[in-house]
């Protein structure tokens, strides 16, 4: 037996009981007389004492014991006389009495502690002592009981968890596929999912009207912090379900885990913003709403005055920063600097303190009177005291630069805490989205969400105009969740491919099975996939998905540890009739 207990689990009620534990040698302490190590296992730290009167050949053994040895000890439980209050074994130590190396190791390239000396990629490089850190461990324990949540509240909900296929077929839309070439079938591909949505869609199809699952999703995107080349969905679909029916129940789901694994109780209904409502008052369809400062329309006010920055531009917008109006010239020049930056791309920044003696010091005094800054100050909602921002240019580049001056002034006054959470649902997105370099539409969600039933007749005359029926869970500025009322006629879904430019034939080759498969009693049926990494990392307070993924991949999209992408043999390149070309091109 190589333990009767675990490292985190022996407390003052087991004082005089004789124990076996195993773990790994996390520190040690010589102090003259008494030797102490931590032992370390997934679930905690137990203190080991070695006496040097009382037992010198063992405490000699024991001083020599190097980090991360596998140890298996025999000892005694004893009351610690030092208790340390941190840990929930603090109160006892073992006197120990045989120590058994179960294997050595060589000296951690960075030391397995909270705060680690070991940069990014070292870690990523050893990514299996990193696991070993209570920081990485927590997340992913956090991890595995959302999981769990998921399942049992899914399932109490007459969901079935069923499994798709990995290898599936390429299809133009949506990001980039990652392809896998079949040896069987010389020259064609297979490509990785980026989502299940055709399967979960078929699923309908087959009458299974409740389904989920956890489930990889791959897509070959630049990265960012919060985006993998592989990544998890929770990912569900519903049949004989109008939008409401779908986002009652995922808002059930998401109150279900803030409760269960955050403690949180959130009773009222998560409120329903507009795309249109979003984009105008937060410059965004992913709000950060634990804050208010809203984004206000200034455009039609301001105009007229000789002021050719407002003048000349066809939208100026504000926002009302409370309490800010005595920000030195250092810090008004920050923001300045801020919004001008290429990442958030305004001009330049014009502010209006408002005094708190009523008066108004501003920018713009030249051109606009006290008077015409209190009825700016009046439409921004501000009161003595406060400072408004303003910027101007085109409006959704303006839009965009205020949400970001928003949000900066959400952390600059630390509204923005990270145990605060605030879900909302964006819902009545466009359908598609313009893309002028190729000079067609795009699904802004994909082919398959179906138009709001009142804008189908636009579809044909004014595509751009058409609402989806498509909606996103969105918490603290992130969007954890989106999806949409389906397609489910064969005849729409042909419209609809035919609007996306798609000839007749290039339709039937790349999703004839699903319009086929219409053919045979398709119900109406909708659902949602949430990007799982991104809820478990937004329970966690972090800012990264890598945190809460086991082995992650950098940047680059490699994974350091195993170290790929890397190449593969002449061999297998013939058995799958491939030849690479890249050698040729580089002379
Ligand atoms: N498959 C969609 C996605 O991955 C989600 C959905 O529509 O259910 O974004």
């Amino acid at each position: 037996m190589y333990r009767t207990h675990t490292c985190g689990e022996l407390r003052p009620e087991h004082i005089g009981k004789q124990v076996v534990l195993s773990g790994w040698v996390q520190r040690s302490r010589d102090l003259g007389g008494m030797t102490f190590i931590d032992l370390r296992d997934r679930y905690g730290i137990t203190q080991l004492v070695f006496n040097m009167e009382t037992n010198a050949g063992l405490c000699n053994q024991a001083r020599k014991l190097g980090r991360e040895f596998v140890i298996q000890i025999h000892g005694r439980v004893q009351e610690r006389s030092n208790k340390n209050k941190k840990i929930p074994t603090g109160e006892i130590e073992i006197i120990t009495e045989k120590i058994d190396i179960l294997n050595t190791s060589n000296l951690p390239p960075f030391t397995i502690e909270d705060e680690t000396d070991g940069g990014d990629e070292l870690r990523m490089q050893y990514r299996y002592l990193d696991l070993r850190r209570n920081a990485v461990k927590k997340n992913l324990e956090l991890r595995h009981r959302m999981a769990q949540e998921v399942r049992n509240y899914l399932s109490n909900e007459n969901f079935l968890e069923i499994e798709t296929p990995v290898l599936i077929k390429s299809t133009p839309e949506g990001a980039r596929d990652f392809v896998v070439p079949s040896r069987m079938n010389e020259g064609q591909f297979y490509a990785l999912p980026q989502s299940p949505q055709t399967f979960k869609q078929l699923l309908m199809v087959a009458g299974y009207d409740k389904y989920f699952q956890i489930v990889k999703c791959f897509r070959d995107e630049d990265l960012r912090a919060d985006r993998q080349p592989e990544f998890t969905q929770i990912d569900c679909e519903m049949a004989f379900v109008v939008r409401d029916d779908v986002l009652n129940t995922f808002e059930g789901l998401t109150k279900h885990l803030f409760k269960t694994v955050k403690g949180i109780d959130i009773r009222e209904s998560f409120p329903r913003l507009s795309y249109n409502e979003a984009m105008s008052t937060y410059g965004s369809d992913k709000p950060d709403i634990r804050f208010d400062m809203k984004i206000y329309e200034l455009s039609e006010i301001v105009k007229g005055k000789n002021f050719m920055v407002f003048d000349n531009v066809a939208y100026i917008g504000g926002i009302c920063a409370k309490a800010c109006a005595e920000y030195s010239r250092k810090q008004l020049d920050e923001l300045t600097n801020f919004v001008t930056k290429p990442q958030v791309g305004a001009k330049g920044l014009v502010w209006v303190k408002y005094n708190s003696d009523g008066t108004f010091k501003s920018t713009v005094d030249k051109f606009y009177s006290q008077e015409d800054l209190e009825t700016w100050a009046k439409l921004l909602r501000a009161k003595p005291g406060d400072l408004l921002l303003i910027l101007a240019g085109d409006k959704t580049s303006t839009l965009k630069a205020l949400c970001e001056l928003r949000l900066e002034m959400g952390n600059r006054l630390e509204l923005r805490k990270k145990d605060e959470f605030k879900p909302l649902w964006v819902v009545d997105f466009p359908l598609l989205e313009w893309d002028e370099e190729s000079r067609r539409f795009y699904a802004m969600h994909h082919p398959f969400t179906s138009p709001n039933k009142e804008d189908l007749k636009l579809l044909e005359t004014d595509p751009g105009k058409v609402k989806a029926d498509a909606y996103d869970l969105v918490i603290n500025g992130v969007e954890i969740g989106g999806g949409s009322i389906r397609i489910h006629n064969e005849d729409l879904q042909k419209l609809m491919f035919k609007t996306l430019g798609f000839t007749d034939e290039e339709a039937r080759s790349q999703f004839g099975f699903l319009m086929n498969a219409f053919r045979f009693g398709a119900p109406p049926h909708g659902g949602i996939a949430f990007g799982f990494d991104r809820l478990v990392s937004l329970f966690a307070g972090l800012d990264s998905i890598r945190d809460v993924i086991a082995f992650p991949k950098n940047n680059a999209g490699r994974d350091l540890m195993i170290d790929t992408p890397s190449v593969i043999s002449e061999v297998q390149l013939k058995e799958l009739s491939l030849k690479i070309s890249i050698e040729k091109e580089k002379k």
